[in-house]
């Protein structure tokens, strides 16, 4: 099923994001985390997708046992800051054969200290242009509602993203925010900017406190002082922070869904029991 027609329906639905094994590592035990997460009726699962090498090579099967073995709806990330138009076109024909019918347009990020290579794909609107030359595929494409990290100004990064949505985004994801409020005021922006698309609230269920700290202080991703203090009360103690994080993700996304926002994209991180708890909290009030 395309993603815009699951986001059309505006009732309010949860989708999950899981990440391959690398290169030679088993994919057998994702899987098998996958097919748990699969239980718990996401709305779609997204698979994420390595920039460069051989980063990628399980991400378009684990998309295609989302979609044919699981049953569940895939959205397949894919990016293009070290990709060829072959591989671009290969990756494509790939997904289509496994019936995966969702890529999220991306450009990624050259690891430190690897060669960008020729740069085809500068920026993820030119593999927007790729895909919709491509055609047959429902697009999504990310945003940042604190501004991208090498963005100056939010603005301009506004700006960019209105030409990558009319190059053919049918709807967008947002980096992980930790304040409601960022979220709706960008929202708002997005609308004054006339980009109109539905736009997926990315939730981060935080279970490993000290680390998101060090993540967001590099990304530039505000933590609010309640926040705050959860990771310093309970940073030190994994079961706690579970309990904290779980609780402080459900209370996020029953806020957003009060305030009309329908869909969440939860960054589950191949963690099952994270997304059965929220899920749980959340019975009667997800589709
Ligand atoms: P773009 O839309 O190209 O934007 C990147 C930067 O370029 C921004 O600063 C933007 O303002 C600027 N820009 C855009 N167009 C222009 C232009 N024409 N001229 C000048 N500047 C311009 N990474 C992975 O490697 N794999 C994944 O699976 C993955 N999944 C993600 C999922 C989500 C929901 C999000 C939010 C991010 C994900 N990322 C992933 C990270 C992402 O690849 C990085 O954040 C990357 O730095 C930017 O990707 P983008 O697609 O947003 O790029």
């Amino acid at each position: 099923m395309k993603i815009k027609d699951i986001l059309a329906r505006g009732r309010p639905s949860i989708s999950f994001e899981v990440f391959p094994s690398k290169k030679d590592v088993p994919l057998e035990p994702v899987k098998a985390a996958v097919a748990r997460l699969a239980r718990a009726r996401p709305s779609f699962i997204s698979v994420t997708y390595g920039a460069g090498g051989s980063a990628n090579v399980n991400s378009v099967p684990l998309a295609s046992f989302v979609q044919n073995e699981c049953g569940t709806t895939a959205l397949a990330h894919l990016t293009c800051i070290m990709a060829t138009r072959e591989k671009i076109l290969e990756e494509t024909a790939h997904l289509r054969a496994a019936g995966v019918e969702n890529i999220l347009a991306l450009r990624g990020d050259v690891p430190p200290g690897d060669d960008p290579g020729p740069e085809v794909y500068r920026h993820a609107v030119d593999l927007v242009r790729t895909l919709s030359e491509v055609g047959g595929f429902c697009l999504g494409g990310a945003c940042y509602p604190e501004c991208h990290p090498a963005c100056p100004h939010l603005e301009d990064d506004i700006s960019f993203l209105k030409d990558k949505v009319g190059a053919g985004i049918d709807f967008l994801t947002t980096q992980m925010f930790f304040d409601n409020n960022i979220f709706y005021r960008y929202l708002y922006k997005l609308r004054e900017h006339g980009i109109t698309v539905p736009v997926i609230a990315g939730i981060m269920p935080v279970t490993n406190g000290r680390q998101i700290a060090r993540i967001c202080q590099l990304s530039g991703t505000y933590l609010p002082s309640r926040f705050k203090a959860i990771v310093d009360r309970f940073g030190d103690n994994p079961p706690a922070m579970l309990d904290a994080g779980v609780a402080y993700a459900t209370e996020q996304i029953v806020d957003l869904f009060a305030n009309g926002v329908n869909s969440v994209h939860l960054y589950t991180m191949n963690k099952p029991e994270v997304a059965e708890r929220i899920m749980a909290g959340l019975t009667n009030i997800v589709a």
